[in-house]
């Protein structure tokens, strides 16, 4: 059964002035900016919105949910810090994959991605 969530306009950076965190594209830390005029606060005291990357040349969408207790949730979710340069193609790629999947906390999946990896010769 779907829940039914009732809300009303809050305007952008007045409850929620920072939204801090790592890029899930381009991994760079900063405070995201809201691109709409407001955010969302729902009945039950969740705020809601939009932000984006101050990386001019990434400038990725996320959407952001904070609770009650102020434990913020992106989506795409935040990534962990993973330095990629000069590591092979394919060690990259399964890394990025465990990673995508330990953000989204599908640990298991992140755990059989790191410990099944082969690289191809
Ligand atoms: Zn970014």
């Amino acid at each position: 059964m779907a829940k039914i969530v009732r809300s009303s306009a809050v305007t952008a950076n007045v409850l929620m002035p920072g939204v801090r965190m790592r890029c899930p594209a381009c991994r760079a830390n900063g405070n995201f900016e809201p691109i709409l005029q407001y955010d969302a606060a729902t009945q039950t005291g969740e705020i809601l919105g939009l932000r984006r990357c101050p990386n001019p040349t990434c400038s990725a969408l996320v959407f952001f949910v904070r609770d009650r207790a102020g434990a913020l949730q992106s989506f795409p979710a935040e990534r962990i810090d993973f330095d990629t340069k000069d590591i092979p193609q394919g060690v990259h790629d399964a890394f990025e994959e465990a990673i995508t999947c330990h953000a989204e906390q599908c640990f298991v999946a992140a755990a059989i991605i790191v410990t099944d990896f082969r690289p191809s010769r």
